[in-house]
Protein backbone atom coordinates (compact mmCIF):
# COMPACT_ATOMS: atom_id res chain seq x y z
CA UNK A 1 0.00 0.00 0.00
CA UNK A 2 1.73 3.23 -1.14
CA UNK A 3 0.58 6.30 1.45
CA UNK A 4 0.45 9.53 -0.27
CA UNK A 5 -1.07 12.91 1.12
CA UNK A 6 -3.39 14.36 -1.58
CA UNK A 7 -3.69 11.98 -4.75
CA UNK A 8 -5.79 13.79 -7.38
CA UNK A 9 -7.79 11.44 -9.88
CA UNK A 10 -7.84 12.79 -13.51
CA UNK A 11 -5.32 14.75 -15.42
CA UNK A 12 -7.90 17.31 -17.51
CA UNK A 13 -7.38 21.40 -16.83
CA UNK A 14 -8.85 20.82 -13.32
CA UNK A 15 -6.85 17.77 -12.40
CA UNK A 16 -3.81 19.17 -13.40
CA UNK A 17 -4.37 22.68 -11.76
CA UNK A 18 -5.00 21.13 -8.44
CA UNK A 19 -1.70 19.63 -9.44
CA UNK A 20 0.04 22.98 -10.05
CA UNK A 21 -1.17 24.21 -6.77
CA UNK A 22 -1.21 21.67 -3.92
CA UNK A 23 2.18 21.32 -5.42
CA UNK A 24 3.29 24.48 -4.48
CA UNK A 25 1.91 23.87 -1.60
CA UNK A 26 4.72 21.16 -0.28
CA UNK A 27 2.29 18.71 -0.75
CA UNK A 28 4.05 16.46 -3.47
CA UNK A 29 0.51 15.49 -5.05
CA UNK A 30 0.35 12.58 -6.86
CA UNK A 31 -1.67 12.14 -10.00
CA UNK A 32 -3.73 9.24 -11.67
CA UNK A 33 -3.61 10.42 -15.17
CA UNK A 34 -6.74 7.92 -16.35
CA UNK A 35 -7.07 6.52 -19.92
CA UNK A 36 -6.80 9.88 -21.64
CA UNK A 37 -4.00 11.67 -20.29
CA UNK A 38 -4.89 15.80 -20.47
CA UNK A 39 -8.94 14.61 -20.42
CA UNK A 40 -11.36 16.27 -23.24
CA UNK A 41 -9.10 19.04 -24.37
CA UNK A 42 -6.23 16.52 -25.22
CA UNK A 43 -8.79 15.80 -28.19
CA UNK A 44 -9.89 19.15 -28.81
CA UNK A 45 -8.10 21.26 -31.52
CA UNK A 46 -8.27 24.54 -31.15
CA UNK A 47 -8.40 26.67 -28.31
CA UNK A 48 -9.54 30.12 -29.37
CA UNK A 49 -10.79 31.14 -25.40
CA UNK A 50 -9.05 30.29 -23.00
CA UNK A 51 -6.78 33.44 -21.47
CA UNK A 52 -3.18 34.52 -22.32
CA UNK A 53 -3.27 32.99 -25.87
CA UNK A 54 -4.64 35.92 -28.06
CA UNK A 55 -3.51 33.75 -31.28
CA UNK A 56 -5.04 30.57 -29.81
CA UNK A 57 -3.34 27.10 -28.87
CA UNK A 58 -4.76 23.60 -29.19
CA UNK A 59 -5.73 20.98 -26.95
CA UNK A 60 -3.10 18.91 -26.71
CA UNK A 61 -0.48 22.03 -26.49
CA UNK A 62 -2.21 23.24 -23.43
CA UNK A 63 -2.09 19.96 -21.72
CA UNK A 64 1.10 19.84 -22.57
CA UNK A 65 2.45 22.77 -20.69
CA UNK A 66 -0.21 22.42 -17.90
CA UNK A 67 1.84 19.24 -17.05
CA UNK A 68 5.12 20.79 -17.08
CA UNK A 69 4.55 23.48 -15.02
CA UNK A 70 3.06 21.36 -12.54
CA UNK A 71 6.02 18.93 -12.67
CA UNK A 72 8.12 21.85 -12.35
CA UNK A 73 6.87 22.25 -8.62
CA UNK A 74 7.17 18.57 -7.72
CA UNK A 75 3.69 17.19 -9.07
CA UNK A 76 3.93 13.27 -9.87
CA UNK A 77 2.23 11.80 -12.73
CA UNK A 78 1.05 8.29 -12.88
CA UNK A 79 -0.06 7.10 -16.27
CA UNK A 80 -2.89 4.40 -14.82
CA UNK A 81 -6.73 4.22 -14.17
CA UNK A 82 -8.34 3.96 -10.72
CA UNK A 83 -10.27 1.09 -10.85
CA UNK A 84 -11.68 1.14 -7.47
CA UNK A 85 -12.66 3.38 -4.19
CA UNK A 86 -13.02 3.04 -0.56
CA UNK A 87 -13.93 6.41 0.85
CA UNK A 88 -15.78 4.55 3.56
CA UNK A 89 -15.03 6.31 7.05
CA UNK A 90 -11.62 7.88 6.19
CA UNK A 91 -9.38 9.52 6.03
CA UNK A 92 -7.40 7.75 5.07
CA UNK A 93 -8.71 7.17 1.66
CA UNK A 94 -8.16 3.36 -0.09
CA UNK A 95 -8.01 3.45 -4.02
CA UNK A 96 -7.09 0.84 -6.50
CA UNK A 97 -5.38 1.22 -9.97
CA UNK A 98 -4.91 -1.32 -12.48
CA UNK A 99 -0.75 -1.95 -10.84
CA UNK A 100 -0.95 -0.26 -7.04
CA UNK A 101 -3.18 0.20 -3.84
CA UNK A 102 -2.90 3.62 -2.70
CA UNK A 103 -3.99 5.52 0.92
CA UNK A 104 -4.12 9.34 0.41
CA UNK A 105 -5.43 11.82 3.39
CA UNK A 106 -7.79 13.24 0.89
CA UNK A 107 -8.05 13.11 -2.55
CA UNK A 108 -9.26 15.85 -5.62
CA UNK A 109 -11.38 13.94 -8.17
CA UNK A 110 -11.62 15.68 -11.17
CA UNK A 111 -12.44 12.67 -13.55
CA UNK A 112 -14.42 15.02 -16.57
CA UNK A 113 -17.26 13.66 -18.87
CA UNK A 114 -17.30 11.55 -22.03
CA UNK A 115 -19.10 12.14 -25.00
CA UNK A 116 -22.82 11.43 -25.55
CA UNK A 117 -23.61 8.32 -28.03
CA UNK A 118 -26.69 8.84 -30.15
CA UNK A 119 -27.53 5.32 -29.39
CA UNK A 120 -28.50 4.58 -33.50
CA UNK A 121 -27.93 1.23 -35.06
CA UNK A 122 -24.40 0.88 -36.73
CA UNK A 123 -22.90 3.64 -34.48
CA UNK A 124 -21.56 1.17 -31.83
CA UNK A 125 -20.11 -0.95 -34.81
CA UNK A 126 -18.63 1.70 -36.58
CA UNK A 127 -16.62 3.64 -34.56
CA UNK A 128 -13.35 4.04 -35.64
CA UNK A 129 -14.83 2.81 -38.77
CA UNK A 130 -16.49 6.49 -40.01
CA UNK A 131 -18.27 7.05 -36.75
CA UNK A 132 -16.30 9.91 -34.50
CA UNK A 133 -16.44 11.81 -31.33
CA UNK A 134 -12.92 13.59 -32.20
CA UNK A 135 -12.24 15.42 -35.08
CA UNK A 136 -8.44 15.99 -34.34
CA UNK A 137 -7.85 12.35 -33.86
CA UNK A 138 -9.60 11.43 -36.73
CA UNK A 139 -10.06 14.35 -39.86
CA UNK A 140 -6.89 13.83 -41.04
CA UNK A 141 -8.13 10.61 -42.87
CA UNK A 142 -11.33 12.45 -44.46
CA UNK A 143 -9.48 14.75 -46.40
CA UNK A 144 -11.42 15.42 -49.43
CA UNK A 145 -14.46 13.47 -48.48
CA UNK A 146 -17.91 14.19 -47.02
CA UNK A 147 -18.52 14.29 -43.55
CA UNK A 148 -21.83 14.31 -41.53
CA UNK A 149 -21.22 16.21 -37.67
CA UNK A 150 -24.03 16.33 -35.42
CA UNK A 151 -25.31 18.35 -33.15
CA UNK A 152 -26.12 22.13 -32.83
CA UNK A 153 -23.91 23.46 -30.09
CA UNK A 154 -20.15 24.80 -29.51
CA UNK A 155 -18.21 21.52 -30.20
CA UNK A 156 -20.39 20.58 -33.23
CA UNK A 157 -19.81 24.25 -34.82
CA UNK A 158 -16.07 24.12 -33.65
CA UNK A 159 -14.97 21.22 -34.50
CA UNK A 160 -17.35 20.83 -38.03
CA UNK A 161 -15.05 23.97 -38.61
CA UNK A 162 -11.81 22.19 -37.92
CA UNK A 163 -13.12 19.35 -40.59
CA UNK A 164 -13.52 21.95 -43.38
CA UNK A 165 -9.42 21.74 -43.16
CA UNK A 166 -9.72 18.42 -44.54
CA UNK A 167 -12.94 17.22 -45.81
CA UNK A 168 -14.68 18.99 -49.34
CA UNK A 169 -18.28 19.28 -47.75
CA UNK A 170 -19.20 19.32 -44.60
CA UNK A 171 -23.35 18.74 -43.49
CA UNK A 172 -24.34 19.73 -39.82
CA UNK A 173 -26.99 17.99 -38.45
CA UNK A 174 -29.41 19.66 -35.95
CA UNK A 175 -32.33 18.50 -34.63
CA UNK A 176 -34.00 21.99 -34.20
CA UNK A 177 -33.47 24.67 -36.70
CA UNK A 178 -31.51 26.93 -34.50
CA UNK A 179 -28.11 26.69 -33.18
CA UNK A 180 -27.52 26.60 -29.49
CA UNK A 181 -23.76 27.47 -29.77
CA UNK A 182 -22.22 30.48 -29.12
CA UNK A 183 -22.45 34.10 -31.61
CA UNK A 184 -18.72 33.63 -32.57
CA UNK A 185 -18.35 30.12 -33.88
CA UNK A 186 -22.51 30.79 -35.49
CA UNK A 187 -21.26 33.03 -37.58
CA UNK A 188 -18.33 31.24 -38.48
CA UNK A 189 -19.85 28.20 -39.16
CA UNK A 190 -22.90 29.98 -40.93
CA UNK A 191 -20.75 31.98 -43.21
CA UNK A 192 -18.14 28.96 -44.20
CA UNK A 193 -18.11 28.11 -47.90
CA UNK A 194 -17.96 23.98 -47.46
CA UNK A 195 -20.50 24.25 -44.12
CA UNK A 196 -23.97 23.33 -44.94
CA UNK A 197 -26.78 23.07 -42.59
CA UNK A 198 -29.40 19.83 -42.68
CA UNK A 199 -32.31 21.72 -40.08
CA UNK A 200 -34.64 19.93 -38.09
CA UNK A 201 -33.42 16.61 -38.24
CA UNK A 202 -32.02 13.54 -36.58
CA UNK A 203 -30.26 10.03 -37.37
CA UNK A 204 -31.55 6.80 -37.04
CA UNK A 205 -29.48 4.24 -38.28
CA UNK A 206 -26.05 4.46 -39.59
CA UNK A 207 -24.92 2.35 -42.56
CA UNK A 208 -22.06 0.47 -44.21
CA UNK A 209 -20.41 -2.32 -45.44
CA UNK A 210 -17.13 -1.91 -42.65
CA UNK A 211 -17.23 1.67 -42.90
CA UNK A 212 -19.69 4.44 -42.39
CA UNK A 213 -21.58 4.24 -46.37
CA UNK A 214 -24.86 6.11 -45.59
CA UNK A 215 -27.36 7.05 -42.70
CA UNK A 216 -31.27 7.28 -42.36
CA UNK A 217 -31.77 10.85 -41.31
CA UNK A 218 -35.62 11.93 -40.32
CA UNK A 219 -36.66 15.33 -40.73
CA UNK A 220 -38.82 15.55 -37.02
CA UNK A 221 -40.98 18.37 -38.71
CA UNK A 222 -42.09 16.37 -41.79
CA UNK A 223 -41.56 12.81 -40.53
CA UNK A 224 -40.12 12.01 -43.99
CA UNK A 225 -36.74 10.07 -43.91
CA UNK A 226 -34.30 10.28 -46.59
CA UNK A 227 -30.49 8.04 -47.29
CA UNK A 228 -28.28 10.48 -47.72
CA UNK A 229 -24.34 9.50 -48.44
CA UNK A 230 -21.39 10.06 -46.26
CA UNK A 231 -18.39 9.00 -45.33
CA UNK A 232 -18.13 9.71 -41.78
CA UNK A 233 -19.99 10.75 -39.17
CA UNK A 234 -18.97 12.90 -36.02
CA UNK A 235 -21.11 13.29 -33.25
CA UNK A 236 -20.93 15.97 -30.55
CA UNK A 237 -24.14 15.49 -29.07
CA UNK A 238 -23.04 16.64 -25.20
CA UNK A 239 -21.57 14.83 -22.56
CA UNK A 240 -22.40 12.31 -18.98
CA UNK A 241 -20.32 12.73 -16.04
CA UNK A 242 -17.87 9.75 -15.53
CA UNK A 243 -19.02 9.48 -11.96
CA UNK A 244 -19.94 5.48 -11.97
CA UNK A 245 -17.17 4.78 -9.64
CA UNK A 246 -18.36 6.72 -7.09
CA UNK A 247 -21.88 5.38 -7.06
CA UNK A 248 -23.35 4.48 -3.77
CA UNK A 249 -20.46 6.22 -2.12
CA UNK A 250 -21.39 10.34 -3.21
CA UNK A 251 -23.94 12.09 -3.20
CA UNK A 252 -24.95 12.78 -7.19
CA UNK A 253 -27.32 15.11 -8.09
CA UNK A 254 -30.34 13.15 -10.68
CA UNK A 255 -28.08 13.51 -13.69
CA UNK A 256 -24.88 11.92 -11.95
CA UNK A 257 -23.18 14.82 -11.04
CA UNK A 258 -20.99 14.49 -8.13
CA UNK A 259 -22.57 17.16 -5.65
CA UNK A 260 -20.00 19.75 -4.05
CA UNK A 261 -20.50 22.82 -1.47
CA UNK A 262 -18.60 25.91 -1.55
CA UNK A 263 -15.46 24.40 -0.83
CA UNK A 264 -15.52 21.92 -3.60
CA UNK A 265 -16.29 19.50 -0.75
CA UNK A 266 -18.12 16.69 -1.73
CA UNK A 267 -20.44 14.88 0.69
CA UNK A 268 -17.40 13.09 2.57
CA UNK A 269 -14.83 15.54 3.98
CA UNK A 270 -11.90 15.35 2.55
CA UNK A 271 -13.03 14.18 -0.98
CA UNK A 272 -13.16 17.33 -3.21
CA UNK A 273 -14.21 17.39 -6.68
CA UNK A 274 -13.51 19.67 -9.51
CA UNK A 275 -14.26 20.44 -13.38
CA UNK A 276 -16.91 19.06 -15.53
CA UNK A 277 -17.71 15.90 -13.05
CA UNK A 278 -19.48 18.67 -10.82
CA UNK A 279 -20.11 21.19 -12.86
CA UNK A 280 -23.12 20.39 -15.70
CA UNK A 281 -23.26 24.29 -16.24
CA UNK A 282 -20.01 26.18 -16.99
CA UNK A 283 -17.80 23.64 -18.42
CA UNK A 284 -15.14 25.53 -19.83
CA UNK A 285 -11.28 24.60 -19.82
CA UNK A 286 -11.34 28.45 -17.52
CA UNK A 287 -14.10 27.38 -15.32
CA UNK A 288 -12.46 23.65 -14.83
CA UNK A 289 -8.70 25.79 -13.92
CA UNK A 290 -10.10 27.89 -11.56
CA UNK A 291 -11.99 24.73 -9.91
CA UNK A 292 -9.11 22.56 -9.78
CA UNK A 293 -7.59 25.90 -7.77
CA UNK A 294 -9.85 26.16 -5.20
CA UNK A 295 -10.76 22.74 -4.64
CA UNK A 296 -6.49 22.32 -4.50
CA UNK A 297 -6.68 25.91 -1.66
CA UNK A 298 -9.76 23.96 -0.21
CA UNK A 299 -7.88 20.29 0.17
CA UNK A 300 -5.09 22.57 1.94
CA UNK A 301 -6.86 23.83 4.29
CA UNK A 302 -8.88 20.85 5.08
CA UNK A 303 -5.61 19.33 6.05
CA UNK A 304 -4.19 21.76 7.84
CA UNK A 305 -7.69 21.74 10.08
CA UNK A 306 -7.11 17.97 10.80
CA UNK A 307 -3.73 18.32 11.90
P1 LIG B 1 -24.20 21.16 -25.73
O1 LIG B 1 -23.99 22.64 -25.61
O2 LIG B 1 -24.98 20.46 -24.68
O3 LIG B 1 -24.86 20.90 -27.15
C1 LIG B 1 -25.28 19.64 -27.52
C2 LIG B 1 -25.98 19.72 -28.86
O4 LIG B 1 -26.34 18.41 -29.26
C3 LIG B 1 -27.24 20.55 -28.81
O5 LIG B 1 -27.36 21.34 -29.96
C4 LIG B 1 -28.34 19.50 -28.72
O6 LIG B 1 -29.53 19.88 -29.35
C5 LIG B 1 -27.74 18.33 -29.48
N1 LIG B 1 -28.22 17.05 -28.98
C6 LIG B 1 -28.24 16.59 -27.70
N2 LIG B 1 -28.70 15.33 -27.64
C7 LIG B 1 -28.98 14.97 -28.92
C8 LIG B 1 -29.47 13.78 -29.51
N3 LIG B 1 -29.77 12.71 -28.78
N4 LIG B 1 -29.65 13.78 -30.85
C9 LIG B 1 -29.34 14.86 -31.59
N5 LIG B 1 -28.85 16.01 -31.10
C10 LIG B 1 -28.68 16.06 -29.77
O7 LIG B 1 -22.81 20.38 -25.81
P2 LIG B 1 -21.39 20.84 -26.40
O8 LIG B 1 -21.54 21.50 -27.71
O9 LIG B 1 -20.52 19.66 -26.25
O10 LIG B 1 -20.91 21.93 -25.37
C11 LIG B 1 -20.82 21.61 -23.97
C12 LIG B 1 -20.35 22.84 -23.21
O11 LIG B 1 -18.99 23.12 -23.55
C13 LIG B 1 -21.15 24.08 -23.48
O12 LIG B 1 -21.24 24.81 -22.29
C14 LIG B 1 -20.31 24.82 -24.49
O13 LIG B 1 -20.51 26.21 -24.45
C15 LIG B 1 -18.90 24.42 -24.04
N6 LIG B 1 -17.98 24.48 -25.20
C16 LIG B 1 -17.46 25.69 -25.51
C17 LIG B 1 -16.61 25.81 -26.59
C18 LIG B 1 -16.10 27.16 -26.92
O14 LIG B 1 -16.51 28.13 -26.27
N7 LIG B 1 -15.23 27.33 -27.87
C19 LIG B 1 -16.29 24.72 -27.37
C20 LIG B 1 -16.85 23.48 -27.05
C21 LIG B 1 -17.71 23.39 -25.97
P3 LIG B 1 -30.46 21.05 -28.73
O15 LIG B 1 -29.76 22.33 -29.04
O16 LIG B 1 -31.74 20.88 -29.46
O17 LIG B 1 -30.58 20.76 -27.27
Amino acid sequence: MQKETVIIIGSGPAGLTSALYTARANLNPLVISGNQLGGQISITSEVENYPGFPEGTTGPELVDMMQKQAERFGARLLIDEVTEVNFGDGPPFYLKTHGDEFEAETVIITVGASPKRLEIPGEEELIGRGVSFCATCDGFFFREKDVLVVGGGDSALEEALFLTKFADRVRIVHRRDELRAGEALKRRATSHEKIEFVWDTVLEKIGGNGKVETVVARNVKTGATEELKTDGVFIFIGHYPNSSLFEGQLEMDERKYLVTDDNMMTSIPGVFAAGEIQDPVWRQIATSVGQGCAAAIASERWLESQE
